[in-house]
């Protein structure tokens, strides 16, 4: 069965209650998409008023805490999570990669904790630019999936987005040639340690700078099932050409 499109929307560290408005409209449209997926990732304070205001909508964390409770100040747990109507939580992405110091280790943790809270969860994988500029990019990024994907998961509900750090946010993008050879590379990683449900219903996304001018072109490489979208996903008017590209 072929896998559906999926495109999601990381608002990061930006909207207050009335951005609930943009996502409203958003999910309004992307009705008109019914074989894309799409998904909002927005602050942990705007989960419960977005899934009370979009019933139905996916919605997600864009991190979460690996243990189910405890003193860990200013953290958000997994079933926390799910508790506030959330359906998928984001887990690796690069600004905590690098800006919280988190490590596979971590990363694969966190990524129990979401599925454990039966969470769909985004793993992110990406390599920074002196990588890429040194050719080590595919061996970078697959110690990566070796490093923080679980040795156990439905593959329905785990999806992997590579996003090279020195696209995010940028404006540059990675050839459609690197993007197929990365995607290609990560399939095959998965599909040679977990085997065919990896192969077959594993959706792979590409993130960094997709804008309604290169969605078409990045969503139509090899292996990309789909898009994790970072400045674009912030209103309908930047965010649906993505959906519709998909
Ligand atoms: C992201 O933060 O996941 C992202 C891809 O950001 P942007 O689309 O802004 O590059």
């Amino acid at each position: 069965m072929a896998r559906r499109k999926y495109v999601v929307g990381n608002w990061k560290m930006n909207g207050v209650t009335a951005s609930i408005a943009d996502a409203q409209a958003i999910f309004a449209a992307a009705g008109d998409h019914a074989e894309v997926d799409v998904a909002i990732c927005p602050p942990f304070t705007l989960i419960g008023a977005m899934v009370a205001a979009v019933p139905g909508a996916a919605v997600g964390g864009q991190d979460c805490h690996s243990a189910v409770s405890g003193a860990f100040t200013g953290s958000v747990a997994a079933p926390m999570l799910a508790d506030a109507g959330a359906i998928l939580v984001i887990v690796g992405h690069s600004e905590r990669r690098e800006g919280c110091g988190e490590s596979d280790a971590d990363v694969r943790a966190k990524a129990e904790a979401g599925l454990g809270a039966g969470l769909s969860v985004i793993l992110c994988v990406g390599e920074p630019r002196e990588v890429r500029e040194s050719g080590r990019a595919i061996d970078y990024v697959l110690a990566q999936i070796a490093g923080s994907v679980p040795d156990d998961f439905d593959a329905t509900r785990l999806a992997i987005a590579y996003e090279p750090i020195w696209a995010i946010g940028t404006g540059l993008v990675p050839t459609v040639d690197d993007v197929a050879a990365m995607h290609g590379a990560i399939r095959g990683a998965l599909a040679a340690r977990f085997g065919g449900a990896a192969e077959d219903d594993m959706r792979l996304l590409y993130g960094g700078s997709v804008n309604g001018d290169n969605a078409c072109e990045l969503l139509g490489a090899g292996d990309v099932d789909g898009a994790l979208v970072g400045g674009a996903s912030l209103t309908a008017a930047k965010f649906l050409p993505i959906v519709a590209a998909a």
